[in-house]
């Protein structure tokens, strides 16, 4: 598979799409991103890397750290989790509360904020030092030692979380909360402002779709029947009202995040990170959307 040749087809048929979408903004922190930046990267099982356009540069992640904390919940709790948090597809906005109320309390899945925020309460009642822990275990599935939260991202997002703070607090109210309020969210926030570039988001993402090698990092490991389930979650759930959408166009397991990135698998072949920051109106990069449609029609693999 020549992929060189593909990441370049792609790039000159997205170009289209380059002035669509707009970055979130009810981040502040996100609107000094540059939203004319893109950024792609392709690592295969047998580690060969293909990248271009702005892959060195770091973003936010975003939502695309509600894997890595599943990662970590699952591996410690296995199956125990899913008596705070289901694993359907919850067909509504990643922020929305509205679902929360009717099912008292248990959020869909662990990849929109509900589900999330319960993950990280989690977290913090299982891991001794959670925020060192959690970047010790994000290094390591990336193999750099310098990734770090933004810190003024992370502020940036408590001063303006105030639906982030009532979905804790009404998951409080129905029990589902062990630690304190402001603790939950704090964490929640430290973990989405994790950054990374492209190159680094392909390499943390390849365990998930390499079959070949066990998944164990440090003190967290995952059977290959553990993978595998976090992989149908991704393809379910990781873009939340538009993962029907995402399944249909792109046919990957893949998480999205409102800093414009896009992680996704092909299991057996390759981990791909794309970065794009202007979005579409369910959150999701819009050329990072685009690209991986691309990246599938042209070479003729997907899950499908
Ligand atoms: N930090 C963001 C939030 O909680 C993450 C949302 C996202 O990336 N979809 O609203």
């Amino acid at each position: 598979m020549n992929y060189t040749n593909i990441l370049q087809e792609i790039y000159q048929e997205i170009q289209p799409y380059s002035k669509m979408g707009a970055p979130a903004s009810y981040i502040p922190e996100l609107q000094r991103v540059n939203p004319d930046r893109y950024g792609i990267c392709l690592y295969t099982i047998d580690r060969n890397e293909y990248a271009m356009g702005d892959c060195d540069e770091r973003f936010s992640i975003q939502s695309i750290s509600k894997v890595l904390s599943l990662a970590i919940g699952f591996s410690r709790m296995g199956d125990r989790l899913w008596k705070r948090i289901g694993v359907e597809p919850s067909g509504n906005a990643f922020n929305s509360i509205i679902q929360l109320e009717m099912e008292k309390g248990i959020p869909r899945n662990p990849l929109i904020n509900a589900g999330a925020l319960v993950m990280t309460d989690i977290l913090l009642s299982i891991l001794s030092d959670p925020e060192k822990e959690y970047l010790a275990f994000v290094r390591q599935l990336c193999g750099c030692k310098d990734i770090q939260y933004n810190e003024s991202m992370a502020t940036s997002e408590r001063d303006t979380g105030f639906l982030n703070a009532a979905i804790v607090n009404m998951l409080k109210y129905y029990g589902n909360i062990d630690n304190d309020v402001e603790r939950v969210l704090s964490f929640y926030f430290r973990q989405c402002s994790v950054e990374m570039n492209c190159r680094e988001l392909s390499r943390t993402f390849l365990p998930f779709a390499d079959h070949t090698h066990p998944f164990s990092f440090g003190d967290i490991s995952l059977t290959t029947s553990q993978v595998k389930r976090i992989n149908a979650i991704m393809q379910t759930c990781g873009f939340y009202d538009e993962a029907g959408e995402f399944s249909y166009l792109v046919g990957l397991p893949g998480k999205s995040g409102v800093g414009g990135g896009i992680a996704a698998i092909c299991p057996r072949k390759y981990s791909v990170a794309v970065w794009s920051p202007r979005l579409n109106a369910k959150g999701n990069s819009v050329m990072g959307m685009k690209a991986l449609e691309l990246l599938t029609t042209k070479t003729a693999i997907s899950i499908f």
